[in-house]
């Protein structure tokens, strides 16, 4: 099966300027903005400004220089959040949900920063 990309999802709008957004940070390659529903007092959403709709997809193709600028962007956030542990920060969760399984909502690859308060265990047994 091919990875196939909805050109219409709301991340791409977001990125095409259609829909607004709260930018924390931008690069050539990535964007960073505020989640609409935080799910806590930091909840930033770092994305790829190219086409991939999960974490396998843009693992296995995106470029180098792509990948690179993606991580050193949310580590970047990161620093700015204050969130740091090694830095005196309290801390934080970076989480991806991909498929049906992973209970992912908008189709184009994310990466949660979730900081602000104990998160609890990362998931509850059912
Ligand atoms: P996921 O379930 O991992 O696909 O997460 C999608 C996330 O996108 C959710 O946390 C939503 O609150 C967030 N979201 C949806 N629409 C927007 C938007 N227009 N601006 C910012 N965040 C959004």
């Amino acid at each position: 099966m091919a990875y196939i990309y909805d050109e219409m999802n709301i991340f791409a709008r977001i990125l095409r300027g259609e829909i607004p957004n709260n930018t924390v940070m931008e690069t050539d390659h990535t964007l960073a903005f505020r989640d609409i529903a935080p799910q806590a007092p930091d909840h930033v959403l770092v994305i790829p400004k190219g086409p991939y709709v999960n974490f396998d997809h843009f693992s296995n193709v995106a470029s180098d220089a792509e990948i690179v600028d993606f991580y050193r962007t949310a580590g970047t956030v990161c620093a700015m959040l204050g969130i740091e542990p090694s830095m005196g920060g309290a801390g934080y969760r970076a989480i991806t949900n991909a498929g049906d399984n992973g209970v992912q909502e908008v189709p184009h690859y994310h990466l949660h920063i979730l900081a602000g308060r104990n998160l609890g265990r990362m998931l509850n047994r059912v």
